[in-house]
C-alpha cells in the first residue's frame, strides 16, 4: 500500500501533499503536491527514521535499578559493578527477550535502525557456547522480532586496562583473542538479515592494545568501526599515564580514523581533538541521556558542529529510550553550561530541533553504514507524527520537528521500517507478545 502525508520532511526539504510509492521495502517514488488516491493510507507528517547508533540492549533490564546511592563518591564505576552483576546472569533466552523489548521501544520512539555494540559473547564463566556466535544470533533474532534495522557491532575486548593489563573475572564473557574474534564476526555475518550491516567495535583503549587494534581493522573490511573513547576522566588520566597522550589524540595520531569510524562519547576532548575528529569525517556518537545518567560530562557539541563535525545519537545503556529526549538533552546540556538558548541551531537552519534531527539522521546513517532520508531508492524507514497531539496545532515545517523534540508527550503515531508498519497509534504492533516474554525473562533474572 502507498502512503500519503499532508507534509513530509524530504531529503531536499519540506513538501506538502506527498505520496510515497513503496516496493521491496524501499521508497520507489516520491510524489509531492498530489491528492491522495482512494487506496492510499493517509497520515499527518512524515519524518525519516532516526538511526540509534549506540546500544547495549541487555542493559534495558537494569534500567531504574542503579538510582540508589551506594557510597558517597558514587560514579560510573559503581554503576559498572551493578552492570557486571547482571552480566553474570543473562543467558541467551534473556538476552533475546530483553533486546526485543528494547528494540520495540526504540521503534515506538522513532528509531528505525540500531547499532548494537555487542559484547556479551560467551557463557558467564567465559566458556564458549556450542555456536560461538550464539549471543549475536540472539541479537539478530530480537531485531527481527521487533522489526528494527540492525547494524551489528561485535565487540573485541581482551584486557582490563591500558597497556594490556589482564581482564577481571567479571569480564570473562567479553573476551576473545584476535583469531577467535575473526571467527565470531564471520559466523555473526552469516546470520544477518539481507539489510543487516556488520562492523566491528574494539571496546575501548582500555580493552585493546595498539597491536591488536591494527590487526583488527582489516576484519571490518569496509564496515563501520566503533569505539568507546574519553567517556570518563579516569580513562583520560590513565591514558596519559600510559602513552603521554589523551585518548582521542592518541587515536587520531596512531590509527587511520576516517568516516567509517564512530567515536562513542568523546566527552573529554580539548580543542585540537575536537578539530581532529571533525576533520577526519568520523562521527561523534553522543548518548546524552546515558551520559547524564552516569555523570560522564558534556561533549563540546557547539564547537564540533561549527567545524563541520558529524554527530549522531545513541541510547547506550537504554535507561530510557526516547529519540526526541536524546536531542533535547543534547541541546539543554549546552544551554545550561553556556547560559544561552538555541546553542546548536545553525545559521543555515535556525530551528534547533530540526537542525539536530537532521544532523543525527545523516550522522547516524554514516555511523551505521546505511542510507537514510526520504528519497526515491532509500529504505522505507518512515516516522509519522501524531495528528491528535495538540502540541502540533497550527505548526508547519521545522516548527513541527521543534515541537516534537522540545514539547510533545505522545508525539509519534506510526513507524514503518523496511516498508512494513511496525508501530501504530504509538504502540508496537507486537508489543503484547514481546513484553510478555520480557517479563518472564526479568522474573528469572531477578529471582
Ligand atoms: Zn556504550
Amino acid at each position: 500500500m502507498d502512503l500519503w502525508f499532508e507534509s513530509a520532511l524530504l531529503e531536499d526539504g519540506w513538501a506538502d501533499r506527498v505520496r510515497f510509492r513503496l516496493a521491496d521495502g524501499r521508497i520507489e517514488a516520491v510524489e509531492p503536491g498530489v491528492e491522495p488516491d482512494a487506496g492510499d493510507e493517509r497520515h499527518f507528517v512524515a519524518l525519516p527514521g532516526l538511526p540509534n547508533l549506540h546500544s547495549h540492549a541487555f542493559q534495558r533490564a537494569m534500567a531504574g535499578l542503579a538510582e540508589v546511592r551506594g557510597r558517597a563518591d558514587d560514579d560510573f564505576w559503581s554503576w559498572r559493578e551493578l552492570m557486571y552483576r547482571f552480566v553474570g546472569r543473562i543467558g541467551p533466552e534473556e538476552c533475546e527477550a530483553v533486546a526485543a523489548q528494547a528494540y520495540a521501544e526504540m521503534l515506538e520512539a522513532g528509531f528505525t535502525r540500531v547499532g548494537e555494540f555487542h559484547y556479551l559473547h560467551h557463557a558467564p564463566d567465559g566458556s564458549r557456547y556450542d555456536d560461538v556466535a550464539e549471543m549475536s544470533g540472539r541479537i539478530v533474532a530480537a531485531a527481527e522480532s521487533a522489526g528494527i534495522g540492525l547494524t551489528l557491532l561485535p565487540v573485541f575486548y581482551a584486557h582490563g586496562g591500558f597497556g594490556g593489563q589482564p581482564a577481571g573475572a567479571a569480564q570473562a564473557r567479553f573476551l576473545n583473542d584476535v583469531e577467535g574474534f575473526a571467527g565470531l564476526v564471520e559466523r555473526a555475518k552469516a546470520q544477518l538479515p539481507p539489510d543487516g550491516v556488520i562492523g566491528i567495535a574494539p571496546h575501548s583503549l582500555r580493552a585493546v592494545t595498539p597491536q591488536e587494534l591494527r590487526v583488527l581493522l582489516p576484519i571490518a573490511d569496509r564496515g563501520p568501526v566503533h569505539i568507546h573513547i574519553a567517556e570518563q576522566m579516569k580513562e583520560v588520566v590513565d591514558c596519559l599515564a600510559w602513552s603521554g597522550k589523551r585518548p582521542v589524540r592518541w587515536l587520531l595520531d596512531e590509527m587511520p580514523v576516517d568516516r567509517r569510524w564512530t567515536l562513542v562519547h568523546a566527552t573529554h576532548v580539548e580543542a585540537d581533538e575536537v578539530a581532529g575528529i571533525a576533520a577526519s569525517g568520523a562521527v561523534a556518537g553522543l548518548c546524552p541521556i546515558t551520559e547524564a545518567n552516569l555523570g560522564d560530562g558534556l561533549f563540546p557539541a557547539a564547537k564540533f558542529m561549527a567545524q563541520g563535525g558529524m554527530i549522531g545519537v545513541g541510547s547506550d545503556s537504554n535507561v530510557r529510550i526516547d529519540a526526541a529526549e536524546e536531542l533535547r538533552l543534547l541541546e539543554y546540556g549546552q544551554r545550561l553550561t553556556r547560559r544561552a538558548r538555541n546553542v546548536l541551531a545553525g545559521e543555515d537552519r535556525p530551528a534547533t530541533g530540526a537542525r539536530l534531527f537532521d544532523a543525527a539522521v545523516k550522522g547516524g546513517a554514516r555511523s551505521l553504514g546505511v542510507e537514510t532520508g526520504l528519497a526515491a531508492g532509500r529504505p522505507a524507514d518512515i516516522v509519522s507524527l501524531n495528528r491528535d497531539d495538540p502540541t502540533y496545532a497550527e505548526r508547519k515545517g521545522d516548527a513541527l520537528v521543534d515541537s516534537w523534540v522540545f514539547a510533545s508527550r505522545a508525539g509519534i503515531d506510526c513507524v514503518w521500517r523496511g516498508g512494513v508498519k511496525r508501530v501504530e497509534g504509538g504502540r508496537h504492533r507486537r508489543r503484547a507478545a514481546i513484553e510478555a516474554r520480557y517479563r518472564t525473562a526479568l522474573a528469572r533474572l531477578m529471582a
